[in-house]
């Protein structure tokens, strides 16, 4: 059974190059009927915060991503991980190394002036035959791993092919701080074998930990998962995203209108591709997701790519689904509930979803349905003139008195047109502008009939 799992640290508000490091393990578990596990990063304690994990939770659940099991947060499992350390130790995988941080620092200067790789000696570590210095006083160590010598460490990397690494090249790691406490690489090993993770999907910031990682999988006893490791995503000046450089919290996205598909649909292809196909469905996705056609190269975020995307989806939607996404939106902008249950909100949806790109744009439209109206200043200049007024009173009139249907509304316009040696375009553009506040609508007698008898009689007359 496949089990996967995204990682996260709490370290600042999660962006969508984090979430599509959830995206595709997530996928791949949906994909094979396998486990999606969430694990919270949070041992840097002075750069992690709730308000952070917040995020990420609430991120992943407006995406339809959340875990099958999790969150589980690594400072909760600190027991576990020294358990373990004891294991380690007594099966003769680690030692305590008193080196200070000045014969530290020494070292490697010494090694940089001999233009060498920094990388810890092997002072202190036990070998048969070997003298080790003397146990310094009062000094609490740190652990280290003991780091096979000779040979390889190599995988087959879903996306990136056979990676070998030769052992020589990797230190002996600290795993322990003198206070005891274990360090990140370990804890990964650890929480990965607890969590029977089979396939690890994670950014390629971590390629150089994953030789060390698999290496302390050997000592415990386990084959380490399979590896997949992605290319970094980058904003749209070509920077690694991140949120110093402006990459927005991706709840965000959602506060901007963007659907939770549309999004999904987006972040797939940042890095996945299934032939030339670019939009497609969740259900489509997960149809068609394998970790085969994962992308090599950096993929780039392209804000107008993901609008265009989003209002794809935005047209394929069922109209009461957009009504009740635009709903919540309308209220938080003061308008009761209950005048949002009259059954004009889907048909308004219907009728503007195809000039929009965001639900936001919707709501913006179906607002001055429910609310007031406040035509800009230009287009009102422009088309509300002096010479048009006596027939928009005249309509007025006639609106006043008709069945209220979109032929009737048309047949007044048509007589009124008539009546005053209009034609359509010279009456519709300035009704536009003082009914729904702009001159570019759809047609105007659906548009008339939605916003209602009472509030369009009263637009032209009070304008
Ligand atoms: N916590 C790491 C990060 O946020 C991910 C570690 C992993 O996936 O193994 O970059």
């Amino acid at each position: 059974r496949v089990r996967t799992r995204f990682a996260p640290s709490p370290t600042g508000f999660i962006h969508l190059g984090n979430i599509r490091s959830a995206l595709y393990p997530w996928a791949f578990a949906r994909a094979t009927g396998g486990d999606f596990i969430l694990r919270i990063e949070d041992t840097d304690l002075e750069r992690s915060s709730q308000a952070a994990v917040d995020v990420i939770l609430e991120g992943m659940h407006w995406l339809g991503m959340d875990p099958d099991e999790g969150p589980f947060y690594q400072m909760q499992r600190m027991d576990r991980y020294k358990e373990v350390l004891a294991q380690l130790q007594a099966a003769g995988h680690v030692y305590p190394c008193y080196m200070s941080v000045a014969e530290l620092d020494a070292l490697r200067e010494k090694q940089m002036a001999a233009k060498e790789k920094p990388r810890y000696d092997g002072t202190w570590r036990p070998e048969a035959g070997k003298p080790l210095p003397a146990v310094p006083e009062g000094v609490q160590p740190v652990l280290r791993f003991k780091n096979p010598q000779g040979g390889v460490v190599a995988w087959e990397d879903k996306v990136k092919g056979r990676i070998e690494i030769r052992n020589d090249e990797l230190d002996d790691l600290v795993i322990a701080r003198p206070d005891g406490t274990p360090t990140y690489n370990f804890c990964v090993v650890v929480d990965d074998i607890d969590m029977a993770i089979t396939h690890v999907i994670r950014g390629d910031d971590h390629v150089n930990n994953t030789p060390r990682q698999i290496n302390i999988f050997r000592a415990l006893g386990k084959e380490p998962p399979v590896y997949a490791h992605l290319p970094t995503v980058l904003n749209e000046q070509g920077e690694k995203m991140s949120k110093r450089n402006g990459a927005k919290p991706v709840t965000q996205y959602r506060d901007e209108g963007y659907l939770p598909d549309a999004m999904v649909n987006y972040l797939a292809r940042l890095g996945w591709s299934h032939g030339d196909d670019e939009i497609f469905s969740r259900e489509q996705f997960l149809q068609w997701f394998n970790l085969d056609h994962l992308g090599r190269s950096a993929a780039q975020f392209d804000e107008a790519k993901l609008r265009w995307v989003n209002a794809q989806h935005l047209k394929a939607m069922a109209d009461d689904a957009l009504a009740a996404l635009v709903a919540p939106q309308l209220e938080k902008r003061g308008i009761a509930a209950a005048d949002l249950a009259d059954g004009r909100l889907a048909r308004i949806c219907a009728l503007f979803k195809d000039r929009c790109d965001t639900t936001v744009a919707l709501a913006d439209w179906a607002l001055v349905f429910y609310g007031a109206v406040s035509p800009l200043e230009a287009e009102r200049a422009q088309h509300v003139t002096e010479a048009i007024t006596p027939a928009v009173d005249a309509l007025a009139d006639a609106l006043a008195g008709c069945t209220w249907d979109k032929a009737s509304i048309s047949a007044a316009f048509k007589q009124v047109l008539a009546a005053h040696g209009l034609k359509m375009p010279q009456l519709a553009m300035p009704v536009r502008v003082l009914t729904v506040g702009s001159a570019h609508t759809p047609s105007v007698d659906a548009v008339l009939e939605l916003v209602g008898r009472e509030k369009v009689v009263a637009r032209l007359r009070n304008r």
